[in-house]
């Protein structure tokens, strides 16, 4: 059945499509929930490096603000940098992330320096913290920009203080160098992966700190990337994400200023790497529904075979069953028809008789019978031959039943070359009319007949009615029919006889 199989395909189609689109909403969640994770884990880390970067320089200010009231009170003469160094001697210790403290005096010169003797001619009036401190009249704390150390090429950050003599005027400055090699190892413990990146900056843009190391990077400034541009410009946290310009590497970005100090910390992690383990997921969902789908195809597709195959059995069998009804109705035609002359046969003739007996009965009407005999039949044989004869037959069997017209009357041929008429409904008047039809139209028909003394065939006719209780008996109809009949050859043939029962 065509709808059938329309009905499993539509069924399988849904099915396809609801659990394709299920799948695909759900990898796309899961895939904006493996980015809020990120970006989440991003923020969390940007807090705890940022913490740690402002302890570190809140330290170094704190160490810079004894030290700036110990030169302006006590002054910056050799004695007192004497004491000053053995006191910073005793301080460095304890925080392991100094790489040095240095002093200098209002022209650049060094005074003092933590970590090793003062080299000769030692001057840093061209520093940029220098520079700061000598112009810009503030007490605050300077976080310079990286630079590497003239004596070792350590890369260090500074973070420096002025301090002024008694008239307040410019007396010199005290740095502490931060070894940015502290902050990269930190930074190097946390998993970035590959593509990621932990920065460090001030500000302005400028880079203090970056994990990858990268040498080209070091004191650049960023102020033209996004984060400065433009999500900077108006909150202090988020999360950004975008294509860098300098590697073309997709990245997720978490970033936060410092609430008091000039620095900002960002968290990069690359978006592709970022999403490997979504991506597997997703893989494998595509694989699994991909395998579900095929198999429900696979069940549709041996459900729509099945449907054939059995359409076309029930086709075939239905075949059969139509063949099997007409040849049962043939056969029933047969089996009620006489083979030679095509009319109702004997067996046909008794049962259709026997049921309008009772019908006849039942509804209280008269019921006719006509006992046909062609005459001198069997001269007809003798003179031109059985073929003959059976033709006569047929023609003879054809105007009797061109003459019995109502559907419910019965030709039959009783035997031999007799024929009965059943006649429901029929007095003995309408029976006498037609077989007195049955005489004319033979008459006219005027088949030759040598032998018979009219020259051409003719029957005699025995008529017989009953009606009611008299019918119980139907052997006497018949036999009253006959007769009648014999009455009919008696008195010459060409005629019909009635019988009256009763
Ligand atoms: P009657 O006028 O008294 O009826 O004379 P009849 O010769 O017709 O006598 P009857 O009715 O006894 O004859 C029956 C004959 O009909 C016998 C047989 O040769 C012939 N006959 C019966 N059945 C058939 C048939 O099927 N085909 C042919 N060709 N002849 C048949
Ligand atoms: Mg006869
Ligand atoms: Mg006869």
């Amino acid at each position: 059945m065509k709808r059938d199989t329309h009905l499993v395909v539509l069924l399988l189609l849904f099915i396809g499509c609801s659990l394709a689109s299920l799948t695909v909403w759900k990898v796309l969640a899961s895939r904006d929930r493996a980015l809020e994770d990120v970006n989440v884990h991003g923020l969390n880390l940007t807090q705890a490096l940022a913490t740690y970067s402002e302890g570190i320089v809140r330290q170094s200010s704190l160490l810079l603000l004894g030290l700036v009231e110990r030169l302006e009170t006590e002054g910056s003469g050799p004695l007192q940098i004497r004491r000053l160094s053995a006191l910073v001697n005793r301080q460095q210790p304890l925080m392991p992330q100094l790489s040095g403290i240095t002093i200098y005096d209002n022209q650049g010169r060094w005074l003092m320096s933590s970590n090793r003797p003062i080299p000769a001619g030692a001057n840093s009036s061209d520093r940029a913290y220098f520079i700061h401190h000598r112009d810009d009249p503030s007490r605050e704390i300077f976080i310079g920009p990286p630079i590497q150390s003239r004596s070792n090429q350590e890369w260090v950050i500074t973070v420096s203080r002025r301090f002024n003599d008694t008239r307040g005027e410019f007396a010199g400055v005290v740095a502490v160098t931060l070894g940015i090699e502290n902050f990269l190892r930190l930074f190097g413990k946390i998993d970035v992966g590959q593509e990621g990146a932990i920065g460090l900056s001030y500000t302005d843009g400028t880079l203090l700190a970056r994990y990858p190391f990268r040498e080209q990077d070091m004191g650049r400034n960023f102020s033209k990337s996004p984060i400065y541009a433009k999500y900077l410009v108006d909150r202090s946290v988020g999360t950004a994400s975008f294509t860098s310009s300098l590697d073309g590497v997709e990245r997720l970005y978490a970033f936060r200023k410092s609430d008091k100090l000039p620095l900002i910390t960002t968290v990069a992690l690359g978006k592709r790497e970022a999403l490997t383990a979504w991506r597997m997921e997703a893989l494998l969902s595509a694989v699994v529904v991909t395998g579900l789908l095929g198999l429900t195809g696979l069940i549709g597709w041996l459900l729509i075979l099945d449907i054939r195959r059995r359409t076309k059995v029930e086709g075939q069998l239905r075949g059969t069953q139509e063949q099997l009804l007409s040849s049962n109705r043939q056969l029933e035609l047969l089996a009620m028809k006489d083979a030679l002359t095509g009319l109702a046969n004997r067996r046909y003739f008794d049962v259709t008789l026997a049921m309008e007996a009772r019908r006849a009965q039942r509804e209280g009407t008269s019921l006719a019978l006509l006992m046909i005999d062609i005459d001198y039949f069997k001269l007809f044989n003798d003179s031109k031959g059985h073929v003959a004869g059976d033709i006569c037959l047929q023609s003879v069997g054809k105007v009797v039943e061109e003459c019995v017209r109502r559907p419910s009357d019965l030709v039959a041929r009783y035997g031999g070359e007799e024929m009965g008429v059943i006649m429901p409904d029929t007095d003995i008047d309408g029976a006498q009319v037609v077989a007195q039809l049955i005489l004319r139209r033979l008459k006219q028909e005027s088949i030759s007949h040598e032998a018979s003394p009219l020259g051409r065939v003719s029957v005699s006719i025995g008529i017989a009615t009953a009606a009611g209780s008299r019918l119980d008996q139907l052997q006497s109809l018949i036999e009253a029919a006959d007769q009648a009949l014999y009455s009919a050859k008696t008195l010459g043939r060409n005629q019909f006889a009635t019988h009256c029962k009763g």
